[in-house]
């Protein structure tokens, strides 16, 4: 069987909730209507049995009255006859109230028998009274005694009468209690006696107050229990005492109503505490209806977020355990490993079992850099890129880049350390260094070479100043600009004067000494934008951009004079060296280089033939030769 579900749950309080206070006042009225019910049987019940025994006590005092007074009657009529009659004792009179008995005269009002006592006012007004009414003779009326001290008294009147009318009346006192058994009055009824107008003669007891609060009083006097006296014009009537009647069924209807009020007190004390729970059940299903929205709600986001979160958290694991860089996590307290990720077992040779509980101390080659390092960590609480060297579990020394931080984790201090092989990164950097030294090494031989090549190319091997073709190049492209920036440029050749018998007397190295030493000479009196060449054997050219023709020519005889008047020391020998030159100028003779160095020439030929050591500019290109 399966349990109930929270709906059908809910339902079923709801169902409750509504029938349980109609089902409730149902019960409650049901229970109150037998309560009812059973109180008005009760009740009537009590009243037929009051008035049975009312009935009964009545039948049972009047018959006892109507004899004590049939047998009083019959004894007056017998002392009332004169003669031996009334020679009895009076005290022989039963119930005659200590056997006092008078003989009553109309007129005299004459006390005739029994003790001299006269008769009250009252009475006598009673006797009078009778008298004048004429009843039947021999008739014992009963008469209210009118003796407050004494209510039980009844005044007893037997009247004298003939054919005339009554003259005297035999009258006495009897007390009412002594006419009825003492049994009867053992329950102390209320008794009342009237005449036959219904006024009171006499009563007995205090009534019946109390039953008359619990009963129908109309109903009570409806029933009145009342027998007329025979022989009297007398009607007694009487009530039995209530509280006997009244107790019992007062006691029931207290018990009754107190268990219906108990029950009824249950029921609405259960209804309550019923409804109460059946409201908490109602309010906790509305909560659980509300959470379970919520929580329907939230359950497809917090679901996305933990896989998400697992993906992140498999993702980081796998990043942690693939980088290369060797993770550990520290006890800060006790220096310890706590943790340690793949790279960091592999690079330390250790499994992760291992590397726990060490002491971070054992995997630091040096202890004073382990101390250093700590210190400055516990200092700045954190510390990058120290190369160190750690202990490898095979007794092999690891390089490494370390970092460390301090942090919390899971509430405890604790330092996370970081570090990269770098043996062989250094072994790598080392092999690059020594590339780069070979490079370098060859790119300064290449240099070398590239220069000496340079220079093989560019200049002359003897004097080392431009080669003829490298001199034609420079000559020609500072002409070009020249010519384009319409600046002046001038040219000079020059041949040295005599070399033949340098060589001749000398030899040909010192020639050759003597060569190098001229160039040097005239290379260090040119200025800079000039370009010196060696055109072949001892002709020389220089271009001179800037240069108008005399201010060229003032240069040439200024080098001139300068070269011819030192001795030049070469091999033990001083030599005066001395040249011939020409110079020609742009815009004067030619654009064309090749054009413009053979006017030059011509001019040192000119200056050879007016006597050498000598400068001739070259003539006019009009007045040219060529
Ligand atoms: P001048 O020019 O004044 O008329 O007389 P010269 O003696 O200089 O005349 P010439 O031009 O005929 O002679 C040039 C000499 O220079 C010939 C040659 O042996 C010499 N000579 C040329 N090149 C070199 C060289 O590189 N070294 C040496 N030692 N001598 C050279
Ligand atoms: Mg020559
Ligand atoms: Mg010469």
């Amino acid at each position: 069987m399966t349990p109930p579900t929270l709906q059908q749950a809910e339902q079923s309080a709801l169902r409750m909730s509504r029938l349980l206070p109609v089902l409730s006042a149902l019960f409650l009225l049901l229970l109150w209507s037998v309560v009812v019910e059973t109180l008005g049987e009760r009740a009537t019940f009590a009243r037929q049995r009051i008035h049975t025994e009312q009935h009964s006590w009545l039948n049972q005092a009047v018959r006892g009255i109507d004899t004590r007074l049939q047998a009083l009657r019959e004894d007056l009529l017998l002392y009332r006859q004169p003669g031996d009659g009334l020679a009895r004792q009076a005290n022989g009179l039963y119930p005659l109230d200590s056997g006092r008995l008078w003989l009553v005269n109309q007129q005299e009002q004459q006390q005739l028998h029994g003790e001299l006592l006269t008769l009250d006012s009252a009475a006598q007004d009673s006797v009078r009274l009778l008298l004048k009414q004429q009843p039947v003779d021999g008739k014992l009326l009963l008469l209210d005694a009118s003796t407050p001290r004494e209510p039980e008294r009844l005044q007893i009147v037997i009247p004298h009468c003939d054919q005339g009318g009554c003259q005297a009346a035999l009258t006495g006192y009897v007390r009412f209690s002594e006419l009825l058994d003492s049994d009867l009055l053992a329950d102390a009824p209320y008794i009342i006696l009237t005449d036959s107008n219904d006024n009171a003669l006499l009563s007995r007891g205090n009534g019946p107050q109390k039953l008359e609060n619990y009963l129908d009083s109309k109903l009570w006097h409806s029933s009145l229990a009342q027998a007329e006296l025979a022989s009297v014009p007398l009607r007694l009537s009487v009530r039995l005492p209530p509280e006997r009647y009244a107790e019992p069924f007062v006691l029931f209807a207290l018990y009754l109503i107190g268990a219906a009020t108990l029950m009824s007190g249950t029921l609405i004390v259960i209804l309550l505490r019923v409804g109460r729970r059946l409201a908490f059940i109602l309010q906790r299903s509305e909560e659980v209806n509300q959470a379970t929205h919520l929580l329907t709600l939230t359950n497809n986001s917090l679901r996305d977020r933990l896989r998400k979160l697992i993906e992140e958290q498999r993702d980081q694991q796998t990043l942690i355990d693939t980088v290369q860089v060797g993770v550990l996590l520290i006890d800060a307290e006790h220096k310890i490993v706590i943790t340690a990720n793949e790279a960091a077992s592999r690079l330390l040779g250790y499994t992760r079992q291992a590397l726990y509980r060490r002491t971070l101390e054992s995997l630091f080659t040096s202890p004073d850099q382990y101390r250093q390092l700590l210190a400055l960590l516990q200092e700045q609480q954190q510390l990058s890129e120290r190369e160190v060297e750690l202990n490898t579990r095979h007794g092999e020394r690891l390089w490494s880049v370390l970092s460390m931080r301090a942090l919390l984790f899971r509430e405890r201090s604790a330092y996370v350390l970081s570090f990269v092989d770098i043996t062989d990164r250094l072994l790598h950097a080392q092999r690059l260094e020594e590339e780069k030294q070979a490079t370098e090494r060859a790119l300064s031989q290449l240099q070398s070479t590239q220069h000496e090549l340079y220079q093989r190319a560019t200049c002359d091997d003897l004097t080392g100043i431009a080669n003829r073709r490298h001199f034609l190049s420079g000559a020609g492209k500072a002409l070009e600009l020249a010519r384009l920036d319409n600046q002046p440029y001038a040219v000079a050749v020059l041949d040295i004067d005599h070399f033949k018998s340098i060589n001749d007397s000398y030899g040909h190295a010192t020639g050759d000494v003597a060569l190098q030493r001229m160039t040097q000479h005239i290379a260090a009196a040119l200025p800079e934008p000039a370009l010196f060449g060696r055109m072949g054997g001892e002709e020389f050219a220089i271009t001179l951009p800037g240069y108008g023709l005399n201010e060229a020519h003032a240069l040439m005889d200024n080098i001139r004079q300068g070269l011819a008047a030192q001795a030049l020391p070469i091999d033990n020998h001083a030599l005066h060296i001395t040249f011939s030159a020409g110079v020609a100028e742009r815009k004067r003779h030619s654009n064309q280089l090749s054009e413009l160095l053979k006017i030059a020439d011509h001019a040192m030929y000119q200056a050879k033939h007016n006597g050498r050591n000598r400068v001739e500019s070259a003539l006019p290109a009009q007045d040219s030769p060529h």
